[in-house]
């Protein structure tokens, strides 16, 4: 079993936890280190728990705690070469950097990095496998390409951005240069690409869908949850929203395969 929380998502702040076995990672800290501990002190967690923070890329909404809470805790951080050398602060406690085509393994989580079309240096997202169960976090990407899909087949559940609404983004506030870069193939992906993906990605096993990344301006959960009902019209009750002004509750993800052993 992965059993994962978000400390919290949207544009102005994202980080996740991830556990199993005696392993638990966090991935992105784009909280100040102190609400990035309060949130986590809320889930059961300390900071001495996490044994590695994992970065997708150094926009400031996935890093802006990690330079403090590394040092402070002495918690390894693990990247690619670019979001190390592109992160504002990056004077870490420790340094791995992988390589995002190439998996690897911290503890109990097998991780799978796949690199993600974002205006970001060198942004990667994840696959974290354990006891066959898997889960993926698929934010800050501006469209899904064939690779991204194929490393998501099969997956139990995934946090999927859902970053805006077509028409909200059209008609708020924001001038049309940076509509153009949130729509961009390096910019973010939208309600309808995020329900297009899981159309394609469902099966009988995929037991959570987690929202998240909403822009506050240009989406709202209603809207989020509505459009991606009417691409998965099947078990809504799997779709959850993520919020940004605090935690999520925890989310366990079983692989079928797990639950026919522990039942024999
Ligand atoms: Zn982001
Ligand atoms: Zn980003």
């Amino acid at each position: 079993m992965i059993r994962v929380a978000a400390l919290g998502s949207g544009s102005s702040g994202n980080s996740l936890l991830v556990q199993a076995g005696s392993t638990t990672l966090l991935v992105d800290c784009g909280f100040t280190m102190k609400e990035t501990i309060a949130r986590m002190y809320g889930l059961g967690i300390s900071p001495s728990d996490v044994d590695a923070v994992l970065l997708s890329h150094e926009h400031g909404d996935h890093v802006k705690g990690v330079g403090p809470l590394s040092r402070k805790f002495g918690l390894p951080i693990w990247c690619t070469h670019g979001t190390y050398h592109k992160a504002r602060d990056n004077r870490f406690s420790s340094v791995r950097l992988f390589n995002a085509h190439e998996p690897f393994i911290i503890g109990d989580i097998s991780v799978d990095p796949f690199p993600t079309p974002h205006d970001a240096a060198e942004s990667c997202q994840f696959v974290f496998e354990a006891s066959n169960a898997r889960f993926a976090n698929v934010t800050d990407l501006g469209v899904c390409t064939t690779h991204v899909k194929e490393k998501l087949q099969g997956v139990h559940g995934l946090v999927v951005e859902c970053n805006y609404d077509n028409e909200m983004l059209t008609n708020g506030p924001y001038p049309p240069s940076l509509q153009a870069r949130i729509r961009s193939n390096y910019g973010h992906l939208g309600n309808d690409q995020a329900g297009s993906l899981l159309k394609q990605l469902d099966h009988p096993e995929l037991q959570h869908i987690l929202l998240g990344h909403l822009s506050e301006q240009n989406n709202s959960d209603a809207i989020a949850l509505s459009t991606i009902q009417t691409h998965l019209e099947e078990r809504p009750e799997r779709v959850s929203v993520l919020a940004q002004h605090c935690a999520s509750g925890w989310f366990d993800i079983v692989a079928e395969t797990e639950t026919a052993i522990a039942a024999v």
